[in-house]
C-alpha cells in the first residue's frame, strides 16, 4: 500500500461515512446507536458464505422470533435450524446455539468483549472473534474474509495464492497492521463494505475508488488478476435416489443422523443410488417424477425423485426416526434446500 496508513483510513472512513449500506445489524448512522453485541454475532453466523441481500430477511425472521441471547439460548434445536433453512452451512446455526448456551450458562448471559473471551465460544473463529470485538465492542481487532482478503490483495500487490497459510499469515498480518486505533469496528465494516460494492471480484471500479491513491495493484494495472484465482478442482458427483412414500395424503419422512451434512434434517426417504433400495420396492411400484441436482462448495448431488404408495413393501433404514405429514405440515420441519425443491415438486403433481 502506497501512502500512509492515516491518511489510508481517513480516506477510507470518509468515503464509508458517505457510502455505507443501513443494514439492520449495523450501528444507526444517524443516531449513531451502538450495534448489539448479539445481533452482530447473528449477522456475522449469517453472513459467512452467504450475500448480504439473502440475510437480511433472515436476520429480521431470527431477530424476531428470539430477541435475546437469552430467548436464543433457551430455543429447541429443530425451531433454529427451521428459521435457518434455505441459508445453508447449517453447521452455523448449531455452533450459534450453542454458544448462545455457552454465554447464559458459564459468561452470566454477557457476550465476551475481547478476541480471546470470544474465541472460547463453539463455533466462533478467529474472523468472527475480530468482527464481533472490534464492530461490538470498539476494539481494535483484525478481521480477514474473503472481501478484506481481496482489498488487502489489491492495496499491497500480493501475487501469491490468498488460500496458502504463508499468504493467509501475511494478509492477517497487514490486517492486524492497518487497522487504527479508533473507530476499529467502522474501519473493518469499511473495508468488507469497499470489497463487496467497489473493489469486487470482476471489474473492480477503481475510477472511482476512494483509495485508489493507494492502491499498488490498480498502479501497475494488475488489479484484474489479484487475488489470484482458485485452481478450479473437479468436485465429486454423488448419485442419490429419493423415495417419496405416500399414505393418502401424507408422506414419509426421515430424521437425518445427529452428525454429518444437515444433521439432524428431516428429509423424503433417501438412500445411495446403489443400494438397491430400488429393487425391494419393487421397480413398478415406482414413478420417477424428476430430478435434482444440488452444489456444495466441494461436492455436488444429483437426486434422482421417485414417488411410491405405502402399502409397497418397503424396507431401509428403521433406525432413523420417520412421521407421516402433510405437505402443508413441512413447514414445521427443517428440510435441506434439496427436499424443498422435492417438497415443491410433489405440491405441483396432478391431483388423483
Ligand atoms: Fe480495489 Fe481498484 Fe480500489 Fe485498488 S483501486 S482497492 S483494485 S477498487
Amino acid at each position: 500500500m502506497t501512502g500512509t496508513a492515516k491518511t489510508f483510513t481517513r480516506r477510507l472512513l470518509r468515503w464509508y461515512d458517505g457510502a455505507r449500506r443501513d443494514l439492520p445489524w449495523r450501528a444507526d448512522a444517524t443516531t449513531g446507536r451502538v450495534p448489539s453485541p448479539y445481533h452482530v454475532l447473528v449477522s456475522e453466523a449469517m453472513l459467512q458464505q452467504t450475500q448480504v441481500a439473502t440475510v437480511i430477511p433472515y436476520f429480521h425472521r431470527f431477530i424476531a422470533r428470539f430477541p435475546t441471547l437469552a430467548d436464543l439460548a433457551a430455543a429447541d434445536e429443530q425451531e433454529v435450524l427451521r428459521l435457518w433453512q434455505g441459508l445453508g452451512y447449517y453447521s452455523r446455526a448449531r455452533n450459534l446455539l450453542a454458544a448462545a448456551r455457552t454465554v447464559v450458562g458459564e459468561c452470566g448471559g454477557q457476550l465476551p468483549d475481547t478476541v480471546e473471551g470470544l474465541l472460547a465460544l463453539p463455533g466462533v473463529g478467529r474472523y468472527t472473534a475480530g468482527a464481533v470485538a472490534s464492530i461490538a465492542f470498539g476494539r481494535r481487532a483484525p478481521i480477514l474474509d474473503g472481501n478484506v482478503t481481496r482489498v488487502l490483495c489489491r492495496l499491497d500487490r500480493i501475487e501469491s495464492d490468498p488460500r496458502e497459510p504463508s499468504t493467509q499469515a501475511l494478509l492477517w498480518q497487514r490486517a492486524e497492521e492497518v487497522i487504527p486505533a479508533k473507530r476499529a469496528g467502522d474501519f473493518n465494516s469499511a473495508m468488507m463494505e469497499l470489497g463487496a460494492t467497489v473493489c469486487t471480484p470482476r471489474a473492480p471500479r477503481c475510477l472511482t475508488c476512494p483509495v485508489r491513491v493507494h492502491c499498488e495493484a490498480a498502479a501497475a494495472g494488475v488489479q484484474d488478476r489479484i487475488p489470484t484465482p482458485r485452481k478450479a478442482k473437479a468436485t465429486p458427483l454423488f448419485h442419490r435416489h429419493v423415495y417419496c412414500v405416500r399414505r393418502d395424503d401424507r408422506w414419509l419422512i426421515e430424521q437425518r443422523p445427529a452428525k454429518g451434512r444437515w444433521a439432524g434434517m428431516w428429509q423424503f426417504v433417501t438412500a445411495e443410488a446403489t443400494d438397491g433400495l430400488a429393487r425391494q420396492i419393487g421397480r413398478k411400484s415406482l414413478v420417477r417424477i424428476g430430478d435434482v441436482s444440488h452444489a456444495l462448495t466441494h461436492r455436488r448431488y444429483h437426486f434422482a425423485v421417485f414417488t411410491c404408495d405405502a402399502h409397497t413393501e418397503f424396507a431401509s433404514d428403521h433406525s432413523r426416526p420417520r412421521k407421516w405429514v402433510t405437505l402443508d405440515e413441512l413447514s414445521n420441519y427443517p428440510l435441506p434446500r434439496p427436499h424443498i425443491k422435492i417438497a415443491g415438486m410433489l405440491a405441483s403433481l396432478p391431483k388423483d
